[in-house]
């Protein structure tokens, strides 16, 4: 029999969270059930329940960046026991066969990857995500979460430290290298403490100056505003890596100006609308415009062991269920510091 789990569930584009149940499988020999502690907020939750991305099947449980405690393993579960502190994030199955998978790279399985939500499962179930108090997922899924970090503080990292570890570490953030991070919401928070701690001289560049402060306590050694238009010039080819988290539309040929010669603008912003940009932007200085999805399950231990090591978490706001529906519209106002996570205990069935 299948379990019954408390959630907050959306039934429709426009509805309210609802406080119910949703059912979580019986444990498969390779399943471990995670008694979840907290499951941050993703604006990608957002795009998604919005339809921002194309239709949405409701109802629907998001959430995949989930922090808790193992209370079950399944018969032939290996590397996990009941009470292990453990993270899921944005996917829950995938082929493990294929030349994507054996590398460790499962978010681009040839099968198609299983997304904690908004997805169906190989058995045809649709997958709900973590915005409940417990969920079941296959052991290859499943990440340790360093004794270091405290869980709601670990929980972004599964989605916003993989979603920016992985292109820093790949487009060679690090020692004599300048870096800017675009947009410091959830992602790019994360974006700032991961570059500055593997040593990269990082810049922000946000909307506004009014988060200058907490981008610097970040390890920013500088900080821009583009409500000055001139920054832009100030900043030509200022950068080797330009990693952009906005979630809106941008001019990206003006931020590919900033980009040093043979230097690169990674998007792992996902706005609505398709971007343009102009050949001269990319062939004046051979630039790279390239873009990065998540990480894999190998890369999210090695993010959250970097992390652990350099003692950098998210910045959260703990909420509690009745609060999600009004930090969804702080998100998108981007009155958000920085990340929201939704304490599950608060979650009436
Ligand atoms: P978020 O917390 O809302 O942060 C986005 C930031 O973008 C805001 O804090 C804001 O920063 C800036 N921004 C927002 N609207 C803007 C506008 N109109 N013009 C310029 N800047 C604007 O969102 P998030 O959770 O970090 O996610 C960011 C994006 O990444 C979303 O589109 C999400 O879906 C996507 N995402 C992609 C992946 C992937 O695998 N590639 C994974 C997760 C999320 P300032 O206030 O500093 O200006
Ligand atoms: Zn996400």
């Amino acid at each position: 029999m299948p379990t019954t789990t408390p959630a907050l569930i959306l039934d429709s584009a426009g509805a309210p969270f609802r406080q119910g149940t949703i059912e979580r499988r019986d444990l498969r020999p390779d399943d471990v059930r995670i008694d979840i502690a907290f499951a941050g907020i993703c604006h990608s939750d957002i795009h998604t329940v919005r339809e921002e991305w194309g239709p949405c099947q409701f109802p629907i449980v998001t959430g995949h960046e989930i922090a808790g405690v193992v209370s079950e393993v399944g018969s032939e579960v290996v590397n996990y026991q009941v009470g292990d502190r453990v993270g899921v994030g944005c996917l829950v199955d995938s082929c493990g066969e294929c030349e994507y998978c054996v590398k460790g790279n499962e978010n681009f399985c040839t099968k198609g990857a299983v997304g904690t939500y908004a997805s169906v499962n190989y058995d045809g179930e649709i997958a709900q995500g973590g915005y409940s108090q417990q969920i079941v997922v296959s052991e290859r899924f499943v990440v340790r979460i360093p004794q270091a970090i405290p869980l709601d503080v670990a929980a972004p990292l599964l989605c916003a430290g993989i979603t920016t570890y992985t292109p820093l570490k790949r487009w060679g953030a690090g020692p004599g290298r300048s870096v800017a991070v675009v947009g410091m919401g959830g992602l790019g928070h994360m974006g700032v403490k991961i570059a500055a701690a593997m040593g990269a001289d990082v810049t922000v560049i946000s909307q506004t100056m009014s988060k200058e402060a907490d981008g610097r306590a970040y390890g920013a050694i500088d900080y821009r505003a583009t409500e000055n238009p001139q920054v832009f010039e100030e900043l030509r080819h200022a950068f080797d890596l330009v990693l952009c988290t906005v979630s809106a539309d941008l001019p990206l040929d003006a931020y590919l100006g900033m980009v040093k010669p043979f230097g690169s603008l990674v998007l792992v912003g996902l706005p609505e609308k398709p971007q343009t940009v102009e050949a001269f932007s990319l062939i004046l200085g051979d630039k790279v415009l390239t873009g990065s999805n998540i990480g894999g399950i190998p890369g999210t231990q090695e993010m959250l062991d970097f992390c652990a090591e350099h003692q950098i978490g998210a910045t959260v706001e703990r909420i509690g269920a009745d609060e999600v529906g009004a930090a969804y519209d702080k998100v998108v106002a981007s009155k958000v510091r920085y990340r929201f996570v939704i304490d599950s205990a608060t979650i009436k069935p």
